[in-house]
C-alpha cells in the first residue's frame, strides 16, 4: 500500500542577496517528498542548502520562489508558531536548540508553556520526556553543563513537546562520538516506531550515520539532486559515490 504523502517540497528557490550586486543561489528548483512514517536522510556537503531548506521547511526563511505544501496544503504564508502548533511541524538546529543558561527541567517548562494549553498536561509531557530520555540525572543541571550527547537528548525532547507529525533534525550527529551516535541511531529509530505517522527528516554531510537508518535518502550537491532512493540506491549511484568514497559500504 502506498504512504500517504506528508510533505511536499515544490519548486523551491532560494537566494540570500549579500549586497546589491553578489547574491547566494542557496537552493535551485529542488522538488522532495516526504511520506509518513518515514526517516528521510537529506544528505550533502557544507553549504549545499541543507539548513536553509529546513528553515524554510519551519517558515523561518521565505523562499524566493515555490512551495512548501503539508498534508496538501500550502504553508508559505503560515507563520513559525502556526506551523509547529497546527502542522506539527518541529526542527532540531544544527546547533544549540536549549536555552544553555536554563536546566533540562526549566528548557522544557519554557516550550511546554508555549505548546500546551493545559497546566497538567504540561506537566505529564515533561515527566514522560524526562523518562523517555532518561534525563533524570540531569534534570536540575544547566544544558552548557551538559555534555554534546545529553544537549541533544534535551534538544530533542524540546522539539517533541509539540508532538511533531514532521520531525526535522539538522545534522544532529555532528560533534558525537560513536557510542552517543549510536545511541541517538536508537532513539531516532524508537520515535519512528512509536508513531507510525510521524516522518522525521535527518540531514547530514556524511552518509555513514545516516543511510544506516533512512528509509529513503536523497544528495544534494552544487544546487541539484545528483542522487535519490533507497540507501541501496544512493550507495550505488556513481554520482553521490563522489561524495562518499569508493569504500563506503551499509550493512
Ligand atoms: P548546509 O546546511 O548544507 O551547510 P546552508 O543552507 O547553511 O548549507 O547554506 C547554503 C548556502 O547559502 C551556502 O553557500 C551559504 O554560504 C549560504 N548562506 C546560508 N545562510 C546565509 C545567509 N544568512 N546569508 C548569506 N548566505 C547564506
Ligand atoms: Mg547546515
Amino acid at each position: 500500500m502506498n504512504k500517504k504523502n506528508v510533505l511536499y517540497v515544490k519548486d523551491l528557490n532560494k537566494n540570500y542577496s549579500k549586497n546589491s550586486s553578489k547574491s547566494v543561489h542557496a537552493i535551485k528548483n529542488l522538488n522532495l517528498e516526504v511520506n509518513e512514517g518515514e526517516i528521510f536522510g537529506l544528505l550533502g556537503p557544507n553549504g549545499s542548502g541543507k539548513s536553509t531548506l529546513f528553515n524554510i521547511i519551519c517558515g523561518i526563511l521565505s523562499p524566493n520562489y515555490g512551495d512548501v505544501i503539508i498534508n496538501g496544503i500550502n504553508v508559505n504564508k503560515i507563520p513559525v508558531f502556526e506551523r509547529v502548533q497546527k502542522y506539527g511541524i518541529s526542527l532540531i538546529p544544527q546547533t544549540g536548540g536549549t536555552f544553555s543558561g536554563l536546566s533540562c527541567i526549566e528548557n522544557l517548562k519554557a516550550i511546554s508553556e508555549i505548546v500546551i494549553e493545559k497546566k497538567n498536561e504540561r506537566n505529564y509531557k515533561i515527566e514522560e520526556m524526562i523518562s523517555k530520555f532518561q534525563l533524570e540525572p540531569h534534570a536540575h543541571t544547566k544544558c552548557c553543563e551538559l555534555s554534546g550527547g545529553s544537549k541533544k537528548k534535551v534538544a530533542i525532547a524540546m522539539a517533541l513537546m509539540s508532538s511533531p507529525t514532521i520531525l526535522l533534525m539538522d545534522e544532529p550527529f555532528a560533534f558525537l562520538d560513536i557510542l552517543t551516535v549510536r545511541d541517538l541511531q536508537e532513539t531516532i529509530v524508537n520515535l519512528q516506531t512509536e508513531d507510525s505517522s510521524r516522518c522525521i527528516i535527518i540531514s547530514d554531510h556524511s552518509a555513514r550515520e545516516l543511510l544506516g537508518i533512512s528509509d529513503r535518502a536523497l544528495v544534494l550537491a552544487n544546487k541539484k539532486i545528483v542522487a535519490q532512493g533507497s540507501p541501496r540506491e544512493v550507495i550505488d549511484s556513481p554520482s553521490a559515490r563522489i561524495y562518499f568514497g569508493d569504500s563506503f559500504k551499509i550493512n
